[in-house]
């Protein structure tokens, strides 16, 4: 199966991906994560996105796009992926499309993760994460609601909606359900 998870910050994509990765014996491909771990070990990547991450912007496209084209190109992603905060954008969507077409493959599904956005902010501040301060995640939002939530539209006939205020195990055993797992 080739996903994509959407949904504001705080929605519990990453909880909701690493569990259904782990059904569906997929890679979960987070590219919060990815950055971070370039961040973490210096490369040159995480040097460049650093900046980006600590407002809460969106990092530069091109070196996104490529730091995916690359990951989905790993041999683990030819059995399929759970992709996690990408596309973030339109402009992020339409070059995933391209990515999907040279790889020959397609995608499944858009899920999505739907929240009370004022009340997930609290799970964020408890998260304690180094971009989870309260003007970062004020920041996050308003990208999320400019670039990221145009994405509802542009996947409109493969959206799979999912409402994520509920517990961890009800919101994942709603997504098994309407995957028809
Ligand atoms: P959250 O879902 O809580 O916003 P993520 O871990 O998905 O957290 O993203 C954290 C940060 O990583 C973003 O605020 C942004 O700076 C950067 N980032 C992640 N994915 C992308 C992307 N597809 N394009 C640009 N920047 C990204």
């Amino acid at each position: 199966m080739r996903l994509i998870i959407v949904g504001p910050p705080g929605a519990g994509k990453g909880t909701q991906a690493e569990l259904l990765s782990e059904t569906l014996g997929i890679p979960h491909i987070s590219t919060g994560d990815l950055f971070r771990a370039n961040i973490s070990q210096g490369t040159p990547i995480g040097l460049e996105a650093k900046k980006y991450l600590d407002a809460g912007d969106l990092v530069p496209p091109e070196i996104t796009i490529n730091m995916v084209r690359e990951r989905l190109g790993e041999p683990d992603a030819a059995k399929g992926f759970l992709l996690d905060g990408f596309p973030r954008s339109v402009e992020q969507a339409e070059a995933l499309t391209g990515i999907l077409a040279d790889l020959g493959v397609g995608l499944d599904g858009v899920l999505s993760i739907v929240v009370d956005e004022d009340a997930v902010v609290g799970r964020m501040l408890a998260r304690g994460r180094a971009d989870d301060t309260e003007d970062v995640i004020r920041n996050r939002m308003r990208v999320y609601t400019a670039e990221t939530s145009p994405l509802l539209d542009h996947y409109a006939d493969r959206i799979i909606e999912v409402d994520g205020m509920g517990e961890v195990a009800a919101v994942q055993q709603q997504i098994l359900g309407k995957l028809g797992r």
